[in-house]
């Protein structure tokens, strides 16, 4: 369902409030937890933050002697900036796993909240005019019921209060699971996969400049190349992606 902006707005405001109202328990300890948190402090030191990361692509780096890694110097990719806060481990890892194959839907709105407490650090954090969840082909959506970019999208569009759009980009043939394949063959999995919705009263990506897409984990990068090149190609002049976290 859609609503008009104002009311849009006022019902995150409202939910917001009632939130704040209710006592939190740890997801993991189930100690009670301050203000809106899902995580204890202590749960939360198990979360390991990607502080040394690729300025480009958010690799986790092993040294600082360069801010950018050795992929994003001697390749041309089609996003331009990627923001992952978290390193694919532990209780990350875990969260992750819970939302997408377990049914824990919630954990959606534990992960985007994790993600906006750390967006602070993130050097030029440059908010996008629209957002795109990951798109999930039909197929694998009957199967989970859910696709877990867009939930999680859907606290970012409230919290920064920017317009979603998860209907102008698709994924036009199923593909493999990207885990278990190597970076040559996710490449060969997902080429093709995405194209625009050129449905005119669906896509709304007319006239719009700077696109965030948004998914769970990123690992070589293939899957969201793939996608961003089908954006840029459709005159979208920036595309940034918002991970949570990077494996
Ligand atoms: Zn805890
Ligand atoms: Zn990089």
């Amino acid at each position: 369902m859609t609503f008009p902006v104002p009311l849009q707005q006022s019902l995150s405001k409202l939910s917001r409030v009632i939130d704040s109202l209710i006592p939190r328990h740890c997801l993991f300890c189930l100690e009670q937890t301050s203000g809106n948190n899902d995580l204890c402090p202590h749960c939360r030191t198990h979360i390991q933050h990607n502080k040394l990361a690729c300025q480009r692509c958010a690799l986790p780096l092993s040294t600082s002697d360069s801010s950018i890694c050795g992929n994003c110097l001697s390749h041309q990719y089609y996003y331009n900036q990627v923001y992952s806060p978290f390193i694919y481990t532990d209780a990350i890892r875990y969260l992750i796993r819970q939302l997408k194959y377990h049914n824990k839907i919630h954990y959606a709105q534990t992960l985007a909240r994790l993600f906006i407490q750390s967006s602070t650090q993130f050097q030029d954090f440059q908010l996008p005019e629209v957002l795109i969840p990951m798109p999930m082909h039909t197929q694998r959506l009957q199967q989970r019921g859910y696709n877990q970019a867009l939930e999680l999208a859907r606290f970012f569009a409230a919290h920064f209060q920017l317009q979603l759009d998860y209907k102008s980009l698709l994924r036009t043939r199923p593909t493999l699971l990207q885990a278990g394949l190597n970076a040559k063959e996710r490449q060969k999995n997902v080429k093709n996969a995405f194209n625009i919705n050129k449905h005119a009263h669906i896509s709304r990506l007319s006239g719009i400049q700077h696109i965030a897409l948004i998914d769970d984990v990123m690992t070589t990068g293939s899957t969201l190349n793939e996608a961003a090149k089908i954006l840029r190609q459709s005159g979208i002049k920036r595309v940034d992606a918002w991970i949570i976290a990077r494996a």
